[in-house]
C-alpha cells in the first residue's frame, strides 16, 4: 500500500469574534507589538498585563541576543505566552500607516511571517489582532482587507484555524465585509 498523498488541498478556516485577543484560547496569540519589544499600549500593553513578566523576560532575551537592534517592520518572532491560555506569543511589528507610502507590502508580511513563524512551532490554531489598525493608524477596511486576503493566500502551512479578534464592532464589521 502507498502512503495516502498529503492533503494538498486543506486550507485554514477563517474565523471572526469580537473581544479581547488576551481572552483566547489558542496555540498562538499574535501581539502587534513595537520594534523596540519592550511593551506599548494597545494590544500589547494588554498582553503584557495580562501574561505576566514572563514574556517580558523572554522580549528582552531576544533584545540581548537575535534582536539587538529591535524587530523590524513586517518580521516576526515567538516567544512564551506566560499565563496567557495559549502556548505562544508572537510578536510582529506592523508598519505605522502612511497617506504617501505604500507599504501594504509590510502589513501583508506581518500576518504571513507570523504564520511561517507559528507553523513552524507547530501551532494549529492562531489568534490575531487588526495590525497596525489602532495607534498605528491604518484604516480599518483596507487593514481587514490586507489581512483577510494575506491569510487566504498562505496555502503552504498547516494551522487549521486563524481567529481574527476584533476589538470593536467597526473592526468586526470591517472584517466580516472582506469573508464574502
Ligand atoms: P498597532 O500599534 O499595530 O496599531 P494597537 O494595539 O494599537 O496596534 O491596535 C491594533 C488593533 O487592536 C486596533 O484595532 C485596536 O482597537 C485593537 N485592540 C486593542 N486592544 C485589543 C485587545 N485587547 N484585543 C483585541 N484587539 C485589541
Amino acid at each position: 500500500m502507498e502512503e495516502a498523498a498529503p492533503d494538498v488541498t486543506a486550507t485554514t478556516a477563517i474565523e471572526l469574534v469580537q473581544g479581547d485577543i488576551t481572552q483566547q484560547s489558542v496555540d498562538a496569540i499574535v501581539n502587534a507589538a513595537n520594534s523596540s519589544l519592550l511593551g506599548g499600549g494597545g494590544v500589547d500593553g494588554a498582553i503584557h498585563r495580562r501574561g505576566g513578566p514572563e514574556i517580558l523576560a523572554a522580549c528582552r532575551a531576544l533584545r540581548a541576543s537575535r534582536y539587538g537592534k529591535g524587530l523590524p517592520t513586517g518580521q516576526a518572532v515567538a516567544t512564551t505566552a506566560g499565563k496567557l491560555d495559549a502556548r505562544w506569543v508572537i510578536h510582529t511589528v506592523g508598519p505605522v500607516w502612511s497617506a504617501t507610502d505604500d507599504r501594504s507590502e509590510l502589513l501583508a508580511s506581518c500576518y504571513r511571517e507570523s504564520l511561517r513563524v507559528a507553523d513552524e512551532l507547530g501551532a494549529r490554531t492562531v489568534a490575531f489582532p487588526a495590525i497596525s489598525t489602532g495607534v498605528y493608524g491604518w484604516p480599518i477596511d483596507d487593514g481587514a482587507r490586507i489581512a483577510v486576503r494575506t491569510v487566504r493566500e498562505t496555502a503552504d502551512v498547516s494551522i487549521e484555524v486563524v481567529r481574527f479578534v476584533l476589538f470593536d464592532k467597526t473592526a468586526y464589521d470591517a472584517f466580516e465585509a472582506q469573508m464574502g
